[in-house]
């Protein structure tokens, strides 16, 4: 009898194969005493965490693109002054070396862990380096992932960024994970790699070595001892996906309506790779990577050169640039927020320039100068809009800055409510779908416990994205999706077919998304937004949508 569990989908497409379990982490060092001398077992300890820099490091450049970013990140943390100081201390109190980096480093996850947000999100990071480096001083086998003879499903309890980074695409088919959600870095490294992920899948750790499991990393499903019926589909997913790689063109469907497929990106290294995948731009440049690891704002001169980077990465195509989104998931040092008992319903996005308006004036400065000249058309937005006249403001102080095309996100259904008010002042909009569920369904967009509401096929997102695009369609005006929905190929075709004009995703989504539209007329599209927008649940809008989409992409 086969059995369905279900996660969080968090990069699509589908595959099937054999389980193999990643090696579990080394037993957790004796307490102690240590009875050796305390300066060379701080030396030892400090040099295993050296040593896992390094290879982390290494792992980094053999990846490459996005990979070597956060690897650097995680590298970094595992050289930080502040621990070794505390594993000296430790090894000062009588613990051996192993013990000093286990205990040290489980304080810093703890303090990670209750700052919560993008930071509490980087705990597995620090686990990793932990685990290394008590291997490493333990004689422990390293954990991670074995060595794979033949093409399999990983499967693990979390799987680290260092690990996912150095995944090869033609041996690992899929993985799963009982932990982690849709913005773990894990989560984000699988999607550039290509390969279908299902997180947050209570019930994955207990699956066996060798059971056959298929991986539905659209759906957040993966199905144990699947049938044959299951198998055939999966097969003719990856065909697909094999066409579709092949295919480059600008995004259109069946009948000819252009829809604009982009990218997103968070970093110029992300851009640059991202600028090799046939794309019509980028869609969604998360600015605020450049802002998070550091303890005051970039310099204006810093801001330029990044923007520069990613605009000329991107020559001859639209950027579209996100200003600041800090507060509540991604917190930063230096903004000082105080003690926010809602932080998602707090001083976030645009509303940060309420309190420290020289940021916002100082990015903008930036972007218009960056963009001065080059041959990408730089397009501005703000994020986390909630009002016609924040839309207003932001748009005034753009085009003071000299910046031509200028428009809001609509993440909070306040703005998809009034999207036409909002296109009086806006050139362009374009959806947050994760935000948007987050507000719309009142469900924390971090509690994987939660993954139900947050499914952007629930009926109430759908109708606030209905409501935009209508608007839109009036106001005769763009309007886009940049949230992960944009990234399924099914929700692809709903977006479309209620009137949503570019879709912007990991670039490895693309070529399955292409593929869909061009596969689907418009008014085919258009009876799957109607169907969708009828069911009363998503499970039953999937479907729906299912019986109305051509076979292959099933
Ligand atoms: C969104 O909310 O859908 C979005 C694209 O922004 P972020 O995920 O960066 O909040
Ligand atoms: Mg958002």
């Amino acid at each position: 009898m086969s059995q369905v569990l279900r996660g969080i989908g968090v990069s699509p497409g589908a595959a099937s194969g054999p389980v193999v379990r990643l090696a579990p982490p080394p037993p957790d060092p004796d307490p102690g005493p240590s009875g050796g001398v305390p300066a060379q077992d701080t030396a030892r300890a400090v040099g295993a965490l050296a040593e896992v820099a390094r290879l982390l490091r290494a792992r980094g450049e053999a990846a490459g693109g996005g990979a070597e970013d956060v690897l650097e990140a995680t590298a970094m943390m595992a050289e930080d002054p502040e621990l070794a100081a505390r594993v000296e201390a430790l090894v000062g109190e009588g613990r051996t070396a192993a013990r000093a980096v286990h205990e040290a480093l489980v304080e810093f996850a703890e303090s990670l862990r209750a700052v919560g947000g993008y930071l509490g999100e980087r705990v597995a990071d620090l686990e990793d380096v932990r685990m290394r480096a008590v291997a490493l001083l333990t004689g422990a086998p390293m954990p991670g992932v074995p060595t794979l003879a033949r093409p399999s499903v990983l499967v693990a309890r979390d799987l680290a960024p260092a690990d996912t980074a150095v995944l090869d695409p033609a041996r690992v088919l899929g993985f799963v994970t009982e932990l982690g959600t849709p913005t773990s870095h894990t989560a984000i490294l699988a999607k550039q790699l290509g390969i279908p992920a299902v997180v947050g899948c209570p019930g994955a750790a207990a699956l066996a070595d060798g059971v056959t499991v298929a991986v539905d990393g659209s759906a957040g499903e993966v199905t144990v001892d699947p049938p044959a019926a299951t198998l055939a589909r999966v097969a003719a997913r990856s065909a697909t996906r094999a066409v579709t790689d092949a295919d480059t063109g600008p995004g259109r469907t069946a009948d000819g309506l252009p829809v604009a497929l982009l990218v997103n990106v968070g970093t110029v290294a992300d851009a640059r790779a991202a600028a090799t995948v046939p794309s019509e731009g980028v869609g969604l440049f998360r600015t605020e990577m450049l802002y998070l690891s550091r303890h005051t704002p970039p310099p204006v001169s810093v801001q330029v050169e990044a923007y520069r980077a990613v605009l000329d990465a991107f020559a001859g195509r639209k950027v579209v640039i996100r200003t600041l989104d800090a507060g509540a998931d991604k917190p930063l040092p230096f903004l000082d927020q105080g003690d926010e008992a809602n932080p998602a319903l707090g001083v976030r996005g645009l509303r940060v320039a309420r309190r420290r308006p020289e940021l916002l004036d100082d990015q903008l400065a930036a972007i218009a100068e960056a963009a001065a000249g080059r041959e990408a058309q730089a397009w501005v937005m703000a994020p986390m809009v909630s009002t016609p006249a924040e839309a207003s403001t932001f748009v005034e102080r753009a085009r003071a800055a000299g910046l031509p095309t200028v428009g809001a996100m609509i993440e909070v259904p306040a703005a998809a409510l009034h999207a036409s008010r909002l296109l009086r002042h806006c050139d362009f909009v374009s959806l947050g779908t994760n935000d948007l569920a987050q507000y719309c369904l009142a469900a924390d967009r971090m509690q994987g416990a939660l993954a139900d509401l947050l499914d952007i096929w629930q009926p109430a997102p759908l109708e606030l994205i209905a409501m935009t695009a209508d608007a839109g369609r009036l106001a005769n005006r763009p309007v886009g999706v940049c949230g992960e929905a944009a990234g399924d190929p099914l929700m692809a075709l709903v977006l479309v077919g209620l009137g949503v004009t570019s879709l912007s995703m990991a670039p490895a989504s693309l070529p399955l998304v292409r593929r869909a539209l061009a596969t689907h007329t418009v008014a085919e599209c258009q009876a799957m937004a109607g169907a969708a927008r009828e069911a009363d649940d998503p499970a039953a809008a999937r479907d729906a949508v299912r019986q109305l989409a051509s076979p292959e992409l099933l």
